[in-house]
């Protein structure tokens, strides 16, 4: 699931414009995994970096969403130059981080001059906490984060010469290394800390000095499928659908998989990369969405912003584009639309003010879902009114691939710009879906949305409604309020006060509507799983069906 997807690169992208100083400053970084009991639990850092200017304060962020800390990791920081070792106190950081936070800054007691070395030992997670999923963390082959999860990096926009080296002696004979840093090794401090560093025994395609501008490898061991079928998947569709979207030449690229244990899957797209991370459980064909999902995030990248813009699209198009494509079959894409359809329809949100939805990101799941979910019932939407307009002849993907060549040309690509394109193909119907999906209205897509061997058909759902009120398991401690007599939750024997060990996946939850839930909860001093499906209120929604005696599979395609 899209869970923690954040747009990292987009952000760092608008605060990392370059300068270049006049002469170039230079950062190398030196990596050595410490490892005890079988596990990385430490990684220490050695930046050496030249300058004719003295070294700028050094930050890092303070926290990764409210259960990550990041700066706490960072112990045993020195900084040292021709005059011998600085003492550093406490700064105060000027530039937002990616996340937009202001992050925590040490200053020199003195000017550097010349060559400066700050190291530190960066402590490693070893489990998995709530947040967005790239921070620092070990699994069984490796360690895998991204750089603003562990490096500590000069407050400048200065472009500096960037290169990394790891000292593996520590994971043994077979340990390799990987990272997205960009293939002109130049970069700004913030580019660097959106580079994505692994290493270990990875599983890998397209190592060291091959002319595909492809990478791929993974800290994963997925018990359902083999690592070299999915990184070649990836390869695949990344060539495909540079294709699809109209991209003659393909940007350089590195995709990363590693484990999580705690949801079944999750991706971040940063500059020239993605990351997905799933539990060892998932199917090859989970992966393939959250991968497909991710990629059409690649091609988005110049596009605006919004949330609902990003985020729809992606939804959309994680299962579009490989049935478009024939990598996936008519009934796979069937399950996956209602699927998408029946997260919208069952969520109780669903009518609330996009930018409040927005705003709720981490304080209400079913609110964090309508830029995902509702955007893409916008995209559905818009093309089947396209389709129907035109009857058949045209579609949203032509609408796209024509506003990327806009954006590519260095025309205006805001909402607003989208739409008086889209109202060239549907009049006013423009107009009225765009403000429809900015407040809540409820969005019902024509029959052929799909094509020409799906149907739609009204039904009757469950809402998806946890039984009691969703921050319970939201915030930290986890304990059960506002818990209905008469829901699920109740007749399952969840108790008022009852405190939840282990956090759950909620928008996989929600995500998989009608699939049961199951919470770790303490009762009478012992851990005690309790298992319900949470479902409320029965509402009105859409599915669509196969009809009967249809084309073949080609002609569905269309
Ligand atoms: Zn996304």
């Amino acid at each position: 699931m899209k869970s923690y997807h954040h747009p990292l690169g987009m952000l760092l992208l608008s605060v990392a414009g370059t300068t270049v100083a006049a002469e170039q400053p230079s950062i190398h970084l030196q990596l050595t995994p410490i490892l005890q009991g079988g596990q990385v639990v430490a990684v220490d850092v050695k930046e050496t970096i030249e300058s004719d200017k003295p070294l700028p304060q050094l930050v890092i962020s303070k926290t990764l969403g409210p259960l990550q800390h990041i700066v706490e990791r960072i112990s045993q920081l020195q900084v040292s130059d021709s005059q011998g070792q600085l003492s550093l106190h406490q700064g105060i950081a000027t530039l937002p981080d990616a996340l937009g936070q202001t992050p925590y800054a040490w200053q020199t007691n003195r000017d550097t001059t010349g060559i400066v070395t700050v190291s530190y030992r960066a402590a490693v997670s070893t489990e998995t906490t709530p947040g967005p999923t790239w921070e620092l963390r070990t699994e069984a082959k490796g360690m895998s984060a991204a750089g603003n999860t562990f490096l500590v990096l000069p407050e400048s926009q200065a472009t500096y010469k960037v290169s990394a080296a790891w000292d593996l002696s520590a994971l043994g004979d077979d340990a390799t290394s990987i990272n997205s840093l960009p293939v002109t090794r130049e970069a700004t401090p913030a580019r660097i800390a959106a580079t994505y560093f692994m290493a270990g025994d990875l599983a890998r395609l397209n190592g060291s000095g091959v002319s595909s501008p492809f990478r791929a490898a993974s800290t994963a061991a997925p018990n359902k499928f083999a690592t070299a079928t999915l990184l070649e998947w990836a390869h695949n569709a990344y060539q495909k659908y540079s294709d699809f979207l109209g991209f003659s030449e393909l940007p350089p690229f590195t995709v990363l998989f590693r484990s999580n244990p705690m949801i079944s899957k999750s991706g971040t797209e940063l500059p020239d990369a993605l990351m997905v991370a799933a539990n060892n459980d998932i199917e090859l064909s989970e992966m393939q969405q959250i991968l497909s999902h991710e990629m059409v995030h690649v091609y988005l990248h110049s596009l605006e912003g919004a949330s609902w813009f990003q985020e729809g699209l992606a939804v959309m198009y994680e299962n579009r584009a490989p049935f478009a494509l024939g990598f996936t079959s008519s009934d796979t894409y069937l399950k996956a639309v209602n699927n998408t359809l029946l997260t919208y329809y069952s969520n109780v949100r669903k009518d609330m003010d996009m930018q409040a939805a927005t705003a709720a990101f981490w304080t209400d799941a079913r609110a964090r879902l309508q830029p995902y979910y509702r955007g893409a019932m916008y995209f559905i939407v818009t093309d089947s009114r396209i389709r129907k307009a035109s009857n058949g002849e045209h579609n949203l993907d032509q609408l796209l691939v024509d506003f990327l060549a806009r954006s590519r040309e260095g025309k205006s690509v805001a909402a607003q710009d989208w739409v008086a394109l889209v109202r060239q193909y549907i009049g006013a119907d423009a107009d009225k879906d765009y403000a429809a999906m900015q407040s809540g209205g409820f969005l019902v897509p024509e029959d052929d949305a799909f094509g020409r061997c799906f149907t739609r058909e009204k039904v009757s759902m469950p809402l998806f409604d946890l039984g009691f009120e969703i921050s319970s398991l939201m915030q930290v401690p986890r304990v059960i309020h506002g818990l209905q007599p008469n829901s699920p939750a109740a007749k399952a024997g969840l108790k008022e006060g009852d405190k939840v060990l282990k956090s759950v996946g909620l928008d996989e939850q929600q995500s998989k509507p009608s699939s049961p839930l199951t919470l770790l909860v303490e009762r009478n001093g012992k851990p005690t799983s309790i298992s319900f499906v949470p479902t409320g209120a029965l509402t009105e929604g859409y599915q669509w069906q196969k009809k009967n005696g249809t084309a073949g599979e080609t002609e569905c395609r269309r």
